[in-house]
């Protein structure tokens, strides 16, 4: 009897984990003050230019070339936003490879998945990912936020995790933390 072998998955995060996100949109938020934080990573039409000036984290992108398996791209993101990105990128020197392997993108977006609108990203994610592991032997999940890392194993405890890199601290809440430390 020959023995098959197991059908690996790698669900990658989007925003800080395959591309330097909090830096792009930190700076449109400088540059647009009147656009709501929000509308970078939901509205279809901002989002997608806020994600054309999103630099792609190389390391990672490596590891998509490089690691066997299914690869899909799991983000809290506008889809059709990624879409685009990944579109623009197919014959990139550099990712093109990896971007190729991505076979597929889900949002936990309210605008592209309303049916997650109401639990955010991270219950989002690990309701979602009840569909994308389906028919796969092991699933290991890159993110760089704690918060879906403990959403996700608390429904998914077979899961393996990869933080790819500390979390960075996102622009909105620094300024909060600053201010309660006084
Ligand atoms: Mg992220």
């Amino acid at each position: 009897m020959s023995r098959r072998r197991p059908r690996v998955l790698h669900v990658w995060d989007f925003d800080d984990t395959l591309a330097h996100s909090i830096e792009a949109v930190s700076f449109f938020a400088e540059t647009y003050p009147e656009v709501p934080f929000k509308a970078w990573w939901h509205d279809p039409a901002i989002s997608k230019i806020a994600i054309e000036k999103t630099r792609p984290r190389f390391e990672e992108w490596a590891m998509v070339e490089r690691l066997p398996g299914t690869h899909l791209i799991l983000t809290g993101r506008n889809g059709s936003a990624v879409r685009h990105w990944l579109k623009r990128r197919r014959n990139d020197r550099r990712i093109g490879k990896g971007v190729r392997r991505i076979k597929g993108v889900a949002s936990t977006s309210p605008v592209s998945t309303p049916r997650v609108a109401d639990l955010g990203t991270a219950k989002g994610k690990a309701l979602l990912l009840h569909d994308l592991k389906k028919g796969f032997d092991e699933v290991h999940i890159h993110d760089d936020d704690p918060r879906n890392f403990e959403a996700i194993l608390a429904e998914h405890p077979e899961v393996i995790i990869h933080g790819h890199h500390p979390l960075r601290v996102r622009p909105n809440r620094s300024r909060r933390r600053r201010r309660g430390r006084r």
